[in-house]
């Protein structure tokens, strides 16, 4: 029998399967509980950048993903009619630069594939397991599902999302009550459609902008192209991630068409020829300090420990690299199958303030920073007002003619996490 210390990893999203897959390289006996019965078609599609490509690539699965995608290689931004605002080929660069890409790709191919990763290195996925409680002591912790079934382990990792149970357990342990998530005021409307003929040649990010609506797109694979707009919206809609009915549909598809008569054919062509539209409201949350992020024997790791909105396009990356400094940390418990004696005895007595406290020290800074910006992304982006539209465009045009301000920005995020 293993005498591997088993670690209880929540959720089976993007962090979850690769922290496991990293641990289990070090000895350790990952069991991933996930609260979908079974992971199927869900959401739209992910960014995944040179930064997160780069942990993929750590379990194998980065050329995959990229090849299943059409990797980008320019940026271009207009305004809603088309015009031009400006465009740059660094993209093209980031394969030389960082060692990976920045691909598009399904967000149902990336945790299909993840999880069929999990199985294939031997790693248990228990579906259909929702956990409901924590309890801690000071060498294990024992985890509660919502099928009445607990399971106990050296440690627990909360990998799971925006709506984490173990934030919030945690907060509660902590004394704390978590604080009800903040409506941003905007809304987003999210498909899949084959791409446009006349968006063909050119794999670009493409941004259009008018005055409180902001459209993006990215292709995710050769054929397709995954898009979303962001719109002001007083109604509030949970990010549910659920595909709208053949109905809703219809619905949608009228509705986006009248919003934006007048704007780019391509954008228009996008919204009509949809497959899937998902639409859903952003929501925020107060950044956690590093202490919140963390307990005697449960780290949080990904969205449960720094929800942020969508318009960086790094809360997966994010996640990955995440899920990379944390098994960074954790010392390999066995060497060529013998364990590793010193390793064990820090996970019993110093895994918080050796292992967690680093992480979330590390991390949070970080995180936060990233979470504040895309809260200024969002706003600006939806910018309202002929002044402030105004300001804005011309802010996008004079920070595409120096490549050298664009180049920064995403060193910002590519040269990490290695
Ligand atoms: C279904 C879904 C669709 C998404 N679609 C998009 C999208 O189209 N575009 C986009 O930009 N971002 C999307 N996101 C968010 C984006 O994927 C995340 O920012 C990113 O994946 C962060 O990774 P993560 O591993 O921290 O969390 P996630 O990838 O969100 O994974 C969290 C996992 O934990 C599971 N889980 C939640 N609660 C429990 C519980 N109590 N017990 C056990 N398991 C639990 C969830 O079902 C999920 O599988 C989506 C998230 C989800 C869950």
């Amino acid at each position: 029998m293993s005498t591997a210390p088993v670690v209880l990893i929540i959720g089976c999203g993007i962090a979850g399967p690769v922290v496991a897959i990293l641990l289990k390289r070090k000895g350790y006996q990952p069991i991933v509980f996930e609260k979908v019965s079974k992971l199927a078609d869900a959401g739209a599609s992910l960014m995944l950048m040179s930064n997160g490509l780069k942990v993929l690539n750590l379990i194998g699965v980065a050329d995959d993903f990229t090849t299943e995608s059409t990797p980008i290689t320019t940026l271009w931004d207009a305004k809603a009619t088309g015009e031009i605002l400006g465009q740059s080929n660094l993209p093209s660069t980031f394969t030389s630069k960082y060692g990976q890409p920045a691909a598009g790709i399904r967000r149902t191919s990336a945790n299909l594939k993840l999880k069929q990763l999990l199985l294939d290195s031997d790693i248990e996925v228990r579906e259909g397991w929702q956990l409901t409680d924590i309890s801690e002591s000071d060498s294990s912790v024992k985890a509660s599902f919502k099928n009445g079934q607990s399971v106990t382990g050296s440690f627990l990792i909360g990998c799971d999302g925006i709506k984490a149970t173990s934030r919030s357990i945690l907060l509660k342990n902590q004394g704390q009550t978590e604080s009800a998530a903040d409506y941003t005021g905007l809304t987003q409307t999210a498909g899949i459609s084959p791409t446009p003929a006349s968006l063909l040649p050119v794999p670009a990010m493409r941004n259009w902008y008018s005055d409180s609506i902001h459209a993006i797109s990215y292709p995710i694979s050769p054929t397709h192209t995954s898009w979303a707009i962001t719109q002001r919206e007083s109604q509030e809609k949970e990010e549910t991630w659920r595909p709208c009915h053949p109905d809703e549909m219809l619905e949608q598809r009228a509705y986006l068409s009248k919003l934006l008569a007048g704007w780019d054919d391509a954008v228009l062509e996008l919204v009509n020829s949809s497959e899937r539209i998902i639409k859903f409201g952003l929501f925020d949350r107060q950044e956690l300090g590093p202490e919140q992020w963390y307990s005697r024997r449960c780290v949080l790791v990904g969205d449960a420990a720094h929800p942020t909105s969508p318009h960086l396009g790094q809360g997966a990356n994010q996640a990955l690299e995440d899920a990379y400094h944390l098994s960074q940390l954790l010392p390999a418990v066995s060497t060529d199958g013998a364990p590793n004696e010193d390793a064990i005895s820090l996970l019993v007595k110093d895994l918080a303030e050796v292992v967690f406290k680093s992480f979330a020290e590390m991390r949070q800074p970080r995180t936060s920073a990233l979470v504040r910006g895309a809260r200024v992304q969002g706003e600006s982006r939806v910018a309202s007002g002929d002044e402030a539209c105004q300001k804005r465009d011309a802010a996008i045009e004079s920070s595409f003619r120096d490549d050298s301000i664009i180049a920064a920005k995403f060193d910002n995020f590519l040269s990490h996490p290695f």
